[in-house]
């Protein structure tokens, strides 16, 4: 069997547990199913674990998430298609491919510039049309805000006033909150201007959320 069909026959298997696990969103499932998730580990000694449900090392300290919370930050957003999204942590670009690859237009954050580079040219190589941004998410990119949806996807030790500030009123923001080694997965709809509704959604473990860039 070439190695490409034995990835996808590990990609639908994951899917499917996916799917137990109590992730519906169609659009999401599809692009699951199709994202080559081992194409963005670093190490590719490790590639033959990219369809475990694991979070694994990729370069600069940094993690690429468990296919599960991607999947759950993911469908806490509630994309409709062609939505403007703005990930805070770019980190190996799957949380970004499978933003893209549901038709969201995605511009997305990293702090750490050898990280930032690297899946930049990744993205690129792959085809994957992403805006792709070096700073600090902390302050969000205000060029192109207001967001309808943005997603943290490292661990938060408070939600910035200045992202909540960017997002669309009716938009969601899904970020990991906490300072500890798990965090409270958040979802955050803004209603107004002023009013917030935030209901949480479990413990989950990220990289913590760090100022300035490196
Ligand atoms: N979304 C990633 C997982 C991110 S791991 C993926 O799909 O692989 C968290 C990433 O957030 C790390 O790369 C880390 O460097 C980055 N990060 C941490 N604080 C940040 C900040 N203030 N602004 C932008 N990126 C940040």
């Amino acid at each position: 069997m070439s190695s490409e069909i034995l990835f996808q026959a590990k990609r639908n298997e994951l899917v499917t547990l996916l799917q137990k696990k109590g992730i519906y969103d169609a659009a999401l499932l599809k692009a699951l199913a199709t994202v080559p998730r081992h194409l963005f580990f670093t190490d590719s000694s490790l590639q033959q674990f990219a369809y475990e449900d694991k979070a694994y090392p990729i370069d600069a300290k940094q993690t690429i998430s468990q296919p599960y919370t991607v999947a759950l930050q993911t469908q806490l957003l509630e994309l409709k298609p062609a939505e403007k999204v703005l990930e805070i942590g770019t980190g190996s670009g799957y949380q970004a491919a499978i933003l893209r690859a549901m038709g969201a237009r995605v511009h997305t954050i990293e702090r750490q510039k050898k990280l930032f580079f690297k899946t930049k040219d990744l993205l690129q190589s792959l085809g994957i049309s992403v805006d792709t941004l070096l700073g600090d998410g902390f302050k969000g990119f205000q060029p192109f805000a207001p967001y309808d949806k943005i997603i943290i996807t490292a661990a938060a030790p408070y939600i910035p006033r200045t992202l909540l500030d960017q997002l669309k009123v009716g938009g969601i923001m899904v970020a990991p909150l906490g300072e500890d080694k798990t965090q409270v997965l958040m979802q955050i709809k803004k209603l107004s201007e002023t009013e917030f509704e935030q209901r949480d959604f479990g413990l989950c473990s990220f990289v913590p959320m760090l100022s300035g860039i490196e």
